[in-house]
């Protein structure tokens, strides 16, 4: 079946969603679409008739009760760059996909509330930038973020590198704007701190992935802009000196760290080898790095003098093997783009195999050390490139494949092989009571390990949620949760 033949189905609809966005706001020019059919990783693609960004949440509540009147399907989408198929449609072509980008204002900034106000397409770069001129702090900072959006972090419950101290999306956020599968809108925009009135409704689309509704404007934390930030870099011989490392940082400084980062020698070396403009930050080589910053008001030179005298007692007690601080702006910048292009440094390295787990912090050396061993004793030729953000449990254990410029590894290829080495990863985190997502969500990638890990009352009520709030299914559909079989939309 054709797009085309699709959309033909639904001329009067496609009629009406035009005339509610004006001709800025649509298109089914498949030049255009190709953009919003394929995900971030290029590892989903999918098919839609039409394209429709909506410009206020007006205009999205009026185009969703359309499409709950014929059925059709709706893949909403922010920055499109999640990393787990979730809003990418599926290959029938039913579904439109709804773009959030042309709602990207500002509505309000409160210095003294502390809150911001934002359209759920905004960036999370441009509300980092709104904050600032208000001398405030919105501190949610991902590798995407001149890209992400709001609405698609909240929907994800993105975290990033500053979790440890000021929380994740959910964490962040006062209040939503959603509109319903109905197309009816909820509104809890009062930015309120306290409000003990029931059940907490806004939180349910929060990580819901859009399979709920579509968020439209949201309120957020802000925070006291920092003055400055200590940063250093640390050379370590195991994951367990790390961990002592921010125990005591964090009692030392008033838990004042806002980031750390841990990487492996592995995961170091594909950066140097594969992103251009990096030398090797130590004159020796280490098993481990842990990149560290602390950040507070005007005490900037307490703060650097506890950070030095930390790392040197560090030092001279053998609990640490080397550390570099961050001189100025300009060596802070060098060491974070170090860390935020680890993403991009394992392209030319064949197969690799990313498996986004949490743990219980204090578990996570011995995670570390036990998900290696299984998975070397399945695959010994695999190279472990690992990192995260510790302080949060959340490891990114990647395995790749033996360095393609040695030969081939046709195993890699192997479906059943490959398999087999994540189950090992997985296998070890459910061990240790730990998630198979820490922050990247569902998606369409892990529909299936969801159904396995979660309880069958938590499905059940998950299932009874999604459906008394979409009893069509026509949110993001194939997205999290798979249908029961008596739920399937018949074709
Ligand atoms: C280089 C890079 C680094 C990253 N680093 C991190 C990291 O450190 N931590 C982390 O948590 N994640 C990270 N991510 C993944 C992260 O989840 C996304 O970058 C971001 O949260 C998604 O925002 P988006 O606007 O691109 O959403 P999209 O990719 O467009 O959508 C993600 C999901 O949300 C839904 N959605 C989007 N907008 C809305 C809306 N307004 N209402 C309802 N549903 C919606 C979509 O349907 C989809 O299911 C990274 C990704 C990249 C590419």
């Amino acid at each position: 079946m054709t797009d085309r033949s699709r959309l033909d189905g639904h001329t009067q609809e496609l009629a009406e969603i035009q005339r509610i966005v004006g001709e800025k706001g649509w298109s089914t020019d498949p030049g255009v679409l190709s953009a919003y059919t394929v995900d971030e990783t290029k590892s989903y693609r999918g098919r839609s008739c039409l394209l429709v960004m909506p410009k206020t949440a007006e205009e999205v509540s009026a185009i969703v009760a359309v499409c709950a009147r014929a059925g059709v399907p709706i893949v909403p989408q922010g920055g499109n760059t999640g990393l787990v198929g979730g809003g990418t449609p599926d290959g029938t072509g039913a579904a439109i996909v709804l773009g959030l980008s042309r709602m990207n204002a500002i509505r309000a900034v409160s210095a003294q509330g502390n809150t911001i106000t934002v359209e759920a397409g905004c960036t999370l770069l441009e509300i980092q930038k709104a904050a600032e001129e208000a001398d405030r702090y919105f501190p949610l900072s991902i590798g995407s973020e001149g890209t992400a959006q709001i609405g698609g972090a909240l929907s994800t419950n993105a975290g990033g590198v500053q979790v440890l101290r000021y929380g994740n999306a959910r964490d962040l956020m006062l209040g939503l704007e959603v509109v319903l599968p109905n197309g009816e809108i909820l509104s809890t925009l009062k930015g309120l701190r306290k409000d003990n009135t029931g059940y907490d409704l806004k939180q349910i689309f929060v990580g819901a992935e859009g399979t709920l509704g579509i968020i439209t404007g949201a309120v957020l934390k802000l925070f006291p802009q920092p003055r400055g930030f200590q940063t250093a870099l640390v050379g370590l011989s195991n994951v367990g000196e790390a961990m002592e490392l921010l125990s005591r940082l964090r009692t030392a400084t008033g838990d004042a760290v806002s980031a750390c980062e841990l990487m492996s020698r592995t995961t170091l070396q594909l950066v140097l080898r594969n992103v251009p403009g990096f030398s090797d930050p130590m004159e020796d080589v280490h098993e481990w790095y842990l990149l560290v910053e602390c950040s507070a008001g005007d005490n900037q030179d307490i703060l650097r003098e506890i950070l030095e005298t930390e790392l040197a007692e560090a030092l001279e007690r053998g609990a640490i093997l080397d550390a570099v601080l961050a001189e100025n702006e300009v060596q802070r910048a060098t060491l974070w783009r170090m860390r935020h292009t680890i993403g991009e440094s394992r392209k030319p390295e064949g197969v690799c195999l990313d498996h986004d787990i949490a743990v219980s912090p204090a578990d996570v050396p011995d995670f570390i050390a036990r998900a290696s061993r299984e998975v070397h004793a399945i695959a010994p030729e695999g190279r472990l490139c690992i990192y995260g953000h510790i302080g949060d449990g959340n490891i990114h254990f990647r395995v790749l494949q033996p360095d393609p410029r040695e030969g081939s590894a046709h195993a890699w290829d192997d479906p059943d092989y490959t398999a087999r080495i994540s189950a090992a990863v997985y296998d070890t985190t459910l061990s240790m009571d730990g998630s198979i997502s820490a922050e990247h969500g569902i998606g369409q990638a892990k529909v299936e390990k969801l159904e396995k890990v979660k309880s069958s009352v938590e499905l059940a009520l998950m299932r009874k949620i999604k459906n008394t709030l979409d009893p069509q299914g026509i949110m993001n559909p194939g997205k999290v949760l798979v249908p029961c079989p008596s739920e399937r939309p018949s074709d």
